[in-house]
Protein backbone atom coordinates (compact mmCIF):
# COMPACT_ATOMS: atom_id res chain seq x y z
CA UNK A 1 0.00 0.00 0.00
CA UNK A 2 1.09 3.39 -0.94
CA UNK A 3 1.03 6.61 1.00
CA UNK A 4 -0.08 10.07 -0.87
CA UNK A 5 -0.64 13.09 1.08
CA UNK A 6 -2.58 15.82 -0.11
CA UNK A 7 -3.26 19.29 1.09
CA UNK A 8 -4.99 21.21 -0.20
CA UNK A 9 -3.61 25.02 -1.32
CA UNK A 10 -5.00 27.79 -3.23
CA UNK A 11 -1.48 29.72 -4.29
CA UNK A 12 1.88 30.09 -3.49
CA UNK A 13 1.10 32.08 -0.46
CA UNK A 14 1.46 29.75 2.43
CA UNK A 15 3.49 27.28 0.54
CA UNK A 16 6.20 26.35 3.18
CA UNK A 17 3.57 25.21 5.72
CA UNK A 18 1.37 23.30 2.99
CA UNK A 19 4.09 22.06 2.17
CA UNK A 20 5.31 20.82 5.67
CA UNK A 21 1.73 19.38 6.70
CA UNK A 22 1.88 17.01 3.05
CA UNK A 23 5.88 15.55 4.76
CA UNK A 24 3.97 15.53 8.50
CA UNK A 25 1.25 13.49 7.03
CA UNK A 26 3.64 10.91 5.76
CA UNK A 27 5.85 10.95 8.81
CA UNK A 28 7.78 14.21 8.52
CA UNK A 29 11.29 14.90 6.57
CA UNK A 30 13.04 14.33 9.49
CA UNK A 31 12.59 10.56 8.91
CA UNK A 32 14.21 10.55 5.55
CA UNK A 33 17.45 13.10 6.32
CA UNK A 34 20.68 12.22 8.57
CA UNK A 35 22.05 15.52 10.16
CA UNK A 36 24.67 16.47 7.50
CA UNK A 37 23.27 14.17 4.57
CA UNK A 38 23.82 15.61 1.10
CA UNK A 39 19.58 16.06 -0.64
CA UNK A 40 19.81 16.56 -4.29
CA UNK A 41 16.50 18.82 -5.17
CA UNK A 42 14.86 17.86 -8.78
CA UNK A 43 12.65 20.45 -9.54
CA UNK A 44 11.16 20.72 -13.42
CA UNK A 45 12.96 23.67 -14.75
CA UNK A 46 12.04 24.82 -18.62
CA UNK A 47 13.54 26.81 -21.05
CA UNK A 48 13.24 30.23 -20.35
CA UNK A 49 10.17 32.14 -22.06
CA UNK A 50 7.81 29.47 -21.08
CA UNK A 51 5.04 30.01 -18.63
CA UNK A 52 6.04 30.51 -15.09
CA UNK A 53 3.27 27.56 -14.80
CA UNK A 54 4.95 25.34 -16.74
CA UNK A 55 8.40 25.26 -13.94
CA UNK A 56 8.57 23.85 -10.01
CA UNK A 57 7.35 27.22 -8.26
CA UNK A 58 10.39 28.74 -6.96
CA UNK A 59 8.72 29.50 -3.60
CA UNK A 60 7.72 26.00 -3.68
CA UNK A 61 11.41 25.42 -4.09
CA UNK A 62 12.72 27.84 -1.98
CA UNK A 63 10.33 26.49 0.97
CA UNK A 64 11.68 22.73 0.54
CA UNK A 65 15.20 23.97 0.75
CA UNK A 66 14.34 25.67 4.67
CA UNK A 67 12.31 22.69 5.45
CA UNK A 68 15.72 20.40 4.39
CA UNK A 69 18.16 22.92 6.53
CA UNK A 70 15.62 22.33 9.45
CA UNK A 71 15.96 18.46 9.31
CA UNK A 72 19.73 19.44 8.96
CA UNK A 73 20.21 18.19 5.46
CA UNK A 74 22.48 20.17 2.81
CA UNK A 75 20.08 20.97 0.16
CA UNK A 76 21.64 20.81 -3.80
CA UNK A 77 19.83 21.70 -6.43
CA UNK A 78 20.27 19.80 -9.61
CA UNK A 79 18.44 19.84 -13.26
CA UNK A 80 19.22 19.62 -17.06
CA UNK A 81 16.02 21.44 -19.30
CA UNK A 82 14.97 20.05 -21.90
CA UNK A 83 17.28 21.47 -24.24
CA UNK A 84 20.29 19.72 -25.55
CA UNK A 85 22.38 23.01 -26.74
CA UNK A 86 25.68 23.36 -25.32
CA UNK A 87 25.31 25.97 -22.09
CA UNK A 88 21.94 26.78 -22.28
CA UNK A 89 20.95 24.65 -18.82
CA UNK A 90 23.05 27.47 -17.36
CA UNK A 91 21.79 30.28 -19.24
CA UNK A 92 18.10 28.90 -18.00
CA UNK A 93 19.07 28.63 -14.15
CA UNK A 94 19.93 32.38 -14.82
CA UNK A 95 16.97 33.54 -16.55
CA UNK A 96 14.70 31.89 -14.23
CA UNK A 97 16.22 33.22 -11.03
CA UNK A 98 17.40 30.05 -9.85
CA UNK A 99 20.95 31.26 -9.71
CA UNK A 100 19.71 34.02 -7.64
CA UNK A 101 17.72 31.76 -5.32
CA UNK A 102 20.34 29.41 -4.84
CA UNK A 103 22.96 32.60 -3.80
CA UNK A 104 20.21 33.84 -1.60
CA UNK A 105 19.39 30.25 0.20
CA UNK A 106 23.34 29.57 0.42
CA UNK A 107 22.94 26.33 -1.88
CA UNK A 108 24.86 24.58 -4.10
CA UNK A 109 23.48 23.94 -8.05
CA UNK A 110 24.94 20.71 -10.03
CA UNK A 111 24.62 21.85 -13.69
CA UNK A 112 23.55 17.83 -14.79
CA UNK A 113 23.98 19.40 -18.64
CA UNK A 114 27.84 20.12 -17.94
CA UNK A 115 28.47 16.91 -15.77
CA UNK A 116 29.55 13.17 -16.18
CA UNK A 117 26.51 10.49 -17.16
CA UNK A 118 27.05 7.01 -16.68
CA UNK A 119 25.61 4.96 -19.42
CA UNK A 120 22.59 2.54 -17.06
CA UNK A 121 21.62 -0.52 -18.13
CA UNK A 122 17.29 -0.68 -17.72
CA UNK A 123 16.72 -3.65 -15.26
CA UNK A 124 13.70 -4.77 -16.90
CA UNK A 125 13.44 -3.14 -20.31
CA UNK A 126 10.04 -2.34 -22.04
CA UNK A 127 12.40 -0.77 -25.02
CA UNK A 128 15.50 0.89 -23.89
CA UNK A 129 18.42 -1.40 -22.92
CA UNK A 130 20.39 1.14 -21.32
CA UNK A 131 19.82 5.35 -20.69
CA UNK A 132 22.64 8.05 -19.54
CA UNK A 133 21.80 9.11 -16.18
CA UNK A 134 23.16 12.04 -14.41
CA UNK A 135 25.91 11.05 -12.02
CA UNK A 136 24.88 13.11 -9.46
CA UNK A 137 21.48 11.42 -9.24
CA UNK A 138 22.72 8.19 -9.23
CA UNK A 139 25.07 8.90 -6.23
CA UNK A 140 23.11 10.94 -4.43
CA UNK A 141 22.38 9.63 -0.99
CA UNK A 142 18.47 10.78 -1.14
CA UNK A 143 16.98 12.40 -4.04
CA UNK A 144 13.57 14.92 -3.42
CA UNK A 145 11.65 14.86 -6.57
CA UNK A 146 10.21 18.20 -7.33
CA UNK A 147 7.56 18.09 -10.10
CA UNK A 148 5.76 20.24 -12.11
CA UNK A 149 2.24 18.64 -12.92
CA UNK A 150 0.67 19.64 -15.83
CA UNK A 151 -0.32 18.37 -19.65
CA UNK A 152 2.28 17.07 -21.79
CA UNK A 153 1.82 16.70 -25.73
CA UNK A 154 3.20 13.48 -25.66
CA UNK A 155 2.25 11.59 -22.59
CA UNK A 156 -0.62 13.45 -22.01
CA UNK A 157 0.63 14.86 -18.34
CA UNK A 158 3.99 14.97 -16.87
CA UNK A 159 4.29 15.08 -13.20
CA UNK A 160 6.11 12.74 -10.79
CA UNK A 161 7.66 9.98 -13.27
CA UNK A 162 8.20 12.07 -15.92
CA UNK A 163 10.96 14.38 -14.22
CA UNK A 164 13.38 11.55 -14.45
CA UNK A 165 13.74 12.87 -18.06
CA UNK A 166 15.54 15.99 -16.17
CA UNK A 167 18.34 13.66 -15.25
CA UNK A 168 19.34 11.94 -18.70
CA UNK A 169 20.89 12.88 -21.83
CA UNK A 170 20.26 12.18 -24.74
CA UNK A 171 16.89 12.93 -25.02
CA UNK A 172 16.42 14.01 -28.47
CA UNK A 173 17.05 10.24 -29.93
CA UNK A 174 14.65 9.24 -27.45
CA UNK A 175 11.68 11.22 -29.01
CA UNK A 176 13.00 10.34 -32.31
CA UNK A 177 13.53 6.50 -32.26
CA UNK A 178 10.20 5.83 -29.82
CA UNK A 179 6.88 8.24 -30.94
CA UNK A 180 4.05 7.54 -29.90
CA UNK A 181 2.92 4.88 -27.07
CA UNK A 182 6.52 3.58 -27.28
CA UNK A 183 7.59 7.41 -25.86
CA UNK A 184 5.69 6.21 -22.76
CA UNK A 185 7.42 3.44 -22.03
CA UNK A 186 10.88 4.78 -22.85
CA UNK A 187 10.02 7.32 -19.71
CA UNK A 188 9.55 4.51 -17.92
CA UNK A 189 12.20 2.41 -18.70
CA UNK A 190 14.41 6.00 -17.96
CA UNK A 191 11.95 6.17 -14.46
CA UNK A 192 13.60 2.50 -13.55
CA UNK A 193 17.56 3.65 -13.70
CA UNK A 194 17.39 5.63 -11.09
CA UNK A 195 16.06 6.37 -7.55
CA UNK A 196 13.50 9.38 -6.10
CA UNK A 197 12.70 8.38 -2.43
CA UNK A 198 10.49 11.46 -1.95
CA UNK A 199 8.38 13.07 -4.38
CA UNK A 200 7.00 16.21 -3.74
CA UNK A 201 4.64 17.73 -6.69
CA UNK A 202 3.78 21.07 -7.55
CA UNK A 203 0.20 20.96 -8.19
CA UNK A 204 -0.54 24.18 -7.23
CA UNK A 205 -1.33 25.64 -10.63
CA UNK A 206 -0.25 23.50 -13.57
CA UNK A 207 -0.54 24.00 -17.49
CA UNK A 208 -3.50 23.06 -19.90
CA UNK A 209 -4.13 23.58 -23.42
CA UNK A 210 -2.66 22.02 -26.81
CA UNK A 211 0.50 23.78 -26.32
CA UNK A 212 1.20 22.48 -22.91
CA UNK A 213 3.71 21.73 -21.33
CA UNK A 214 5.59 24.99 -22.06
CA UNK A 215 2.72 26.86 -23.05
CA UNK A 216 -1.39 26.97 -23.17
CA UNK A 217 -3.18 28.38 -20.13
CA UNK A 218 -2.58 28.06 -16.88
CA UNK A 219 -4.90 26.01 -14.68
CA UNK A 220 -5.30 25.76 -10.51
CA UNK A 221 -5.41 22.53 -9.68
CA UNK A 222 -4.85 23.28 -6.10
CA UNK A 223 -2.46 20.86 -4.33
CA UNK A 224 0.59 20.07 -2.99
CA UNK A 225 0.76 16.17 -3.40
CA UNK A 226 3.30 14.06 -1.78
CA UNK A 227 4.46 10.55 -1.79
CA UNK A 228 7.42 8.19 -1.90
CA UNK A 229 5.93 6.50 -4.45
CA UNK A 230 6.14 8.71 -7.95
CA UNK A 231 3.55 6.43 -9.71
CA UNK A 232 0.75 6.40 -6.79
CA UNK A 233 1.66 10.65 -7.32
CA UNK A 234 0.69 10.82 -10.29
CA UNK A 235 -2.14 8.54 -10.32
CA UNK A 236 -3.42 10.46 -7.39
CA UNK A 237 -3.20 14.00 -9.75
CA UNK A 238 -4.46 12.42 -12.54
CA UNK A 239 -7.57 11.73 -10.59
CA UNK A 240 -7.84 14.76 -9.41
CA UNK A 241 -7.54 16.43 -13.13
CA UNK A 242 -10.38 13.59 -14.26
CA UNK A 243 -7.90 11.24 -15.96
CA UNK A 244 -8.66 7.63 -17.00
CA UNK A 245 -5.57 6.25 -15.19
CA UNK A 246 -5.83 3.30 -17.75
CA UNK A 247 -5.43 6.16 -20.60
CA UNK A 248 -2.25 7.06 -19.31
CA UNK A 249 0.37 4.37 -20.59
CA UNK A 250 3.02 5.85 -18.52
CA UNK A 251 1.24 5.22 -15.71
CA UNK A 252 0.36 1.81 -16.71
CA UNK A 253 3.72 0.77 -17.74
CA UNK A 254 5.04 2.05 -14.48
CA UNK A 255 2.58 -0.11 -12.47
CA UNK A 256 2.71 -3.35 -14.55
CA UNK A 257 6.55 -2.62 -14.02
CA UNK A 258 6.18 -2.52 -10.23
CA UNK A 259 7.77 0.35 -9.93
CA UNK A 260 5.01 1.86 -7.93
CA UNK A 261 1.66 1.47 -8.04
CA UNK A 262 -0.78 3.10 -10.02
CA UNK A 263 -4.39 1.09 -8.36
CA UNK A 264 -6.49 3.38 -6.39
CA UNK A 265 -7.28 0.29 -4.11
CA UNK A 266 -3.48 0.47 -3.66
CA UNK A 267 -3.09 3.41 -2.35
CA UNK A 268 -3.81 5.27 0.94
CA UNK A 269 -4.99 8.95 0.45
CA UNK A 270 -4.23 11.15 3.96
CA UNK A 271 -5.15 14.69 4.63
CA UNK A 272 -7.65 16.46 2.50
CA UNK A 273 -9.89 14.90 0.09
CA UNK A 274 -8.98 14.96 -3.59
CA UNK A 275 -11.58 17.09 -5.59
CA UNK A 276 -11.57 16.40 -8.90
CA UNK A 277 -11.83 19.58 -11.02
CA UNK A 278 -12.87 20.18 -14.74
CA UNK A 279 -9.83 20.03 -17.00
CA UNK A 280 -8.89 19.57 -20.75
CA UNK A 281 -5.39 18.40 -20.59
CA UNK A 282 -5.51 16.62 -23.89
CA UNK A 283 -1.86 17.09 -25.79
CA UNK A 284 -1.42 16.40 -29.18
CA UNK A 285 -1.12 12.78 -29.78
CA UNK A 286 -1.93 11.24 -32.45
CA UNK A 287 -3.27 7.85 -31.05
CA UNK A 288 -4.84 7.65 -27.46
CA UNK A 289 -3.59 4.51 -25.63
CA UNK A 290 -5.94 2.38 -23.72
CA UNK A 291 -3.52 -0.34 -21.80
CA UNK A 292 -6.40 -1.80 -19.78
CA UNK A 293 -5.79 -5.55 -19.99
CA UNK A 294 -1.91 -6.53 -20.98
CA UNK A 295 -1.62 -4.69 -24.11
CA UNK A 296 -2.16 -1.34 -25.40
CA UNK A 297 -4.81 -0.61 -27.60
CA UNK A 298 -5.47 2.76 -29.72
CA UNK A 299 -9.17 3.98 -29.20
CA UNK A 300 -8.43 6.77 -30.89
CA UNK A 301 -6.81 8.07 -33.77
CA UNK A 302 -5.78 11.41 -34.93
CA UNK A 303 -4.73 11.97 -38.69
CA UNK A 304 -4.50 15.40 -38.20
CA UNK A 305 -2.58 15.75 -34.87
CA UNK A 306 -1.26 19.82 -34.65
CA UNK A 307 2.06 19.89 -36.12
CA UNK A 308 4.72 22.99 -35.57
CA UNK A 309 5.32 25.89 -37.35
CA UNK A 310 7.78 28.97 -37.15
CA UNK A 311 6.77 32.08 -37.41
CA UNK A 312 9.34 33.86 -39.21
CA UNK A 313 8.31 37.23 -38.26
CA UNK A 314 9.05 36.20 -34.36
CA UNK A 315 11.86 33.84 -35.44
CA UNK A 316 15.34 35.48 -34.86
CA UNK A 317 17.01 32.50 -35.98
CA UNK A 318 18.88 31.17 -33.34
CA UNK A 319 18.52 27.54 -34.30
CA UNK A 320 18.17 26.11 -31.18
CA UNK A 321 14.93 23.90 -32.86
CA UNK A 322 16.97 23.19 -35.81
CA UNK A 323 19.36 22.34 -33.64
CA UNK A 324 17.16 20.04 -31.32
CA UNK A 325 14.76 18.38 -33.63
CA UNK A 326 15.43 14.56 -33.24
CA UNK A 327 13.94 13.88 -36.68
CA UNK A 328 15.93 16.98 -38.75
CA UNK A 329 12.86 18.34 -39.83
CA UNK A 330 14.14 21.59 -39.96
CA UNK A 331 15.84 23.37 -42.52
CA UNK A 332 17.13 26.83 -43.36
CA UNK A 333 15.58 27.94 -46.82
CA UNK A 334 16.01 31.90 -48.35
CA UNK A 335 12.30 32.97 -46.70
CA UNK A 336 13.63 31.73 -43.11
CA UNK A 337 13.56 28.06 -41.10
CA UNK A 338 10.89 25.59 -42.22
CA UNK A 339 9.60 22.43 -41.02
CA UNK A 340 8.82 19.25 -43.33
CA UNK A 341 5.89 17.73 -41.92
CA UNK A 342 6.71 14.17 -43.35
CA UNK A 343 9.47 13.67 -41.46
CA UNK A 344 8.58 15.63 -38.23
CA UNK A 345 7.29 13.17 -35.21
CA UNK A 346 5.54 15.53 -33.69
CA UNK A 347 7.97 16.01 -30.35
CA UNK A 348 7.09 19.24 -30.26
CA UNK A 349 10.52 19.98 -28.99
CA UNK A 350 11.35 22.80 -31.23
CA UNK A 351 7.79 24.50 -29.00
CA UNK A 352 9.94 23.64 -25.98
CA UNK A 353 13.30 24.98 -26.65
CA UNK A 354 12.14 28.39 -28.80
CA UNK A 355 12.96 31.55 -26.97
CA UNK A 356 11.08 33.80 -29.03
CA UNK A 357 7.56 31.54 -28.80
CA UNK A 358 8.16 31.44 -32.54
CA UNK A 359 6.59 27.69 -33.44
CA UNK A 360 3.23 27.67 -33.50
CA UNK A 361 0.90 24.63 -33.57
CA UNK A 362 -1.15 24.67 -36.68
CA UNK A 363 -4.27 22.40 -36.34
S1 LIG B 1 9.88 19.77 -36.10
FE1 LIG B 1 9.51 20.03 -33.93
S2 LIG B 1 7.89 18.59 -33.44
FE2 LIG B 1 8.71 18.02 -35.43
S3 LIG B 1 10.23 16.46 -34.97
FE3 LIG B 1 11.29 18.41 -35.07
S4 LIG B 1 11.34 19.15 -32.96
FE4 LIG B 1 9.82 17.52 -33.06
S1 LIG C 1 11.92 29.25 -34.38
FE1 LIG C 1 12.61 29.79 -32.35
S2 LIG C 1 14.15 28.26 -31.84
FE2 LIG C 1 13.83 28.16 -34.05
S3 LIG C 1 15.42 29.49 -34.86
FE3 LIG C 1 13.57 30.72 -34.66
S4 LIG C 1 13.76 31.68 -32.65
FE4 LIG C 1 15.24 30.01 -32.68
Amino acid sequence: MSIVSLVKTDDYSNIKEDIKKSLDLIGGLDKFIRPGQKVLLKPNLFGTKASEYAVTNKEFLRAVIHLVKEAQGVPIIGEFIASDMPGINRIAFKELGIIKLAIEEKVKIIDFQSKQFVKTIVPNPLVMDSVDVAEAVLDAPLVINLPKFKGHACTYVTGAIKNCFGCITGRGDIHKNYPDDDFSKAVVDAFSTMKFHLNIMDAVIGMDGDEAPAYGEPCKIGYVITSTDAVSADAVACKITGHKLNQIPMLVYAHKQKLGTAKLSEIELVGDSPEPREFNFHGNYRKRISCLGSEAKVIETKSEAAYPEINIEDCIKCLACLNNCPADAIHETSEGLKIDHEKCVRCYRCLEVCPMKAVKLNK
